[in-house]
């Protein structure tokens, strides 16, 4: 036999032992891929800009989307106003509710829009710097921009105590694991007008047997808002509320975080608002004691609240395996 037919002969075996030997899983192909189903995901929420985003926060969020994809800005109320902004100031005075002027779009609202927030929810100073017309205006006005604007517990007096805007949104997060599926809730603080007048908005004159809020906690735990979020898909589920942690002067008693994060199940973590103090995380137990995160970004862009979640795969839901908040000056 030629040594060229000895080597093909050896190479022949070969191929043949190496095939036996896969075909009775022997030796077993290496299979390095092992999918990675945690993926991270961060909410970032702002509240109480009483009429201006500043630059320095703009800024911060634009940077932050470069560098995250599975991000989502949310506003928990109080940026309809002039406090904060020379050029809502004007804005009031030449196109505002009590102005003859045509109507429009207020610069707060065109900031927001360029900002791309995924939600907004309303507050107080939505209902007492307006009336009902210019209200119905401003969220059109955000339709514009295609944000939408919650509050699950603002009612129509009249038309069936039809909700005046969304309740929730359920905003699907195209991760590289995954769809992930982010409830957000929004609700408002019941007690909307100011200390030495009418408190609640039944008894505001612009408003009244137009529209009315209910009281946050009952609100949630009577509709059961979070379960039915889950139910409707939902992965995780994040109220935004414009209120704040808990009421220190008997006369404020609509500063409700606290409770609602305590008797209520199902929400992982709540974004404050109205009193424009700064929570980086607080951390409170529900019915069930698992843990509901807290935080606040105090007030005008001062600061901006990040919370931080990673979710893992477990037999085809997402499950949080980690979730953390902070508080950041952009
Ligand atoms: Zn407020």
């Amino acid at each position: 036999m030629s040594n060229r037919k000895i080597w093909g002969l050896i190479l022949t075996m070969v191929i043949v032992f190496l095939i036996v030997l896969t075909k009775f899983d022997i030796v077993k192909p290496v299979n390095t891929f092992v999918p990675n189903r945690e993926v991270k995901l961060t909410i970032l929420a702002t509240a109480d800009l009483h009429g201006a985003i500043p630059t320095k926060l703009v800024e911060y969020v634009q940077e932050e989307r470069k560098k995250d994809k599975n991000l989502i800005l949310v506003d928990a109320g109080d940026f309809f106003d002039s406090t904060n902004s020379v050029l809502m100031t004007q804005w009031f005075r030449l196109s505002g509710p009590n102005s003859n002027h045509q109507r429009r779009t207020p610069p707060i609202v065109r900031e927001m829009g360029k900002l791309g927030y995924d939600a907004v929810v309303l507050g107080n100073h939505e209902f007492v710097s307006n009336d009902k017309d210019s209200l119905d205006e401003l969220v059109l006005d955000f339709t514009d921009y295609g944000i939408p604007v919650l509050s699950a517990n603002l009612y129509e007096t009249s038309n069936y105590h039809a909700h005046y805007v969304n309740p929730y949104i359920i905003k699907e997060i195209e991760t590289e694991q995954g769809i992930v599926k982010v409830g957000i809730l929004g609700l408002t603080i019941k007690e909307v007008g100011e200390s030495n007048g009418p408190r609640e908005l039944k008894d505001l004159l612009q408003y009244k047997g137009t529209l009315e809020l209910k009281d946050i906690v009952q609100e949630v735990n009577s509709k059961r808002w979070p379960e039915l979020l889950r139910y409707n898909g939902a992965d995780i589920v994040i109220a935004v509320v414009h209120s704040g942690e808990e009421s220190l002067k008997s006369k404020d008693t609509g500063n409700r975080i606290k409770e609602l994060a305590q008797s209520t199940d199902g929400i992982d973590a709540i974004v404050a608002a109205h009193t424009h103090v700064n929570i980086p995380e607080h951390k409170y137990k529900n019915k069930s004691g698992e843990t509901v995160i807290v935080t606040q970004p105090g007030r005008y862009g001062e600061y901006i609240s990040k919370i931080n979640f990673v979710l893992v795969k477990e037999n085809g839901r997402w499950t949080v395996k980690d979730k953390s908040s902070l508080t950041q000056k952009p």
